[in-house]
């Protein structure tokens, strides 16, 4: 969670108010009333379908065996769409088309709503900065994880097998 100590407005210590039946960091100072709401960031994920399989990458940052979507922030002005298919760009070098959206999907647990595509990728991948590994999977041999990502993998392996 985010901890903010000051108002972004008018610099004045902030104190806890209770709007609706929550707790919020908010400024005191009338006339400013800042509410620090901390509302959750959308992000966008790519099931990448590329030769056949699908590309499951690991970050740097993760621990060794975890391997997920790519994602990432969607930049100012920019589309859900636009910003999956730079994502796929920047981090594996692979020219994406997006084929659909798989879904919606909360992620309280990094404060994060998840927008998950899925889409065919060409090119040769080559890892931008922020991965540590990728690997090609079979469609048939993807586990889903039980939490991010992982509900629009599961949805979008359910739907496969109905086709
Ligand atoms: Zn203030």
């Amino acid at each position: 969670m985010a901890q903010v100590k000051y108002c972004l407005h008018c610099g004045h210590e902030l104190s806890t108010r209770n709007i609706n039946g929550r707790d919020y960091p908010a400024c005191p100072v009338q006339n400013c009333e800042y509410v620090f709401w901390d509302n959750p960031l959308p992000i966008v994920a790519a099931l990448i379908e590329y030769q056949g399989n699908v590309l499951l990458a690991r970050n740097k940052s993760w621990p060794p065996k975890f391997f997920g979507l790519i994602t990432g922030f969607l930049e100012k002005g920019e589309s859900p769409e636009n910003a999956v298919i730079r994502e796929v760009k920047e981090e594996l070098d692979l020219n994406a088309k997006v084929e659909g959206m798989i879904g919606v999907y909360p992620f309280p647990e990094q404060n994060q709503v998840i927008i998950a595509y899925y889409v065919s990728a060409e090119g040769e991948v080559k890892m931008g900065e922020e991965l540590a590994e990728v690997k090609a999977v079979a469609p048939e041999k993807v586990r889903p994880w039980p939490f991010g990502t992982g509900h629009a993998v599961k949805d979008w392996l359910d739907k496969r097998s109905h086709h």
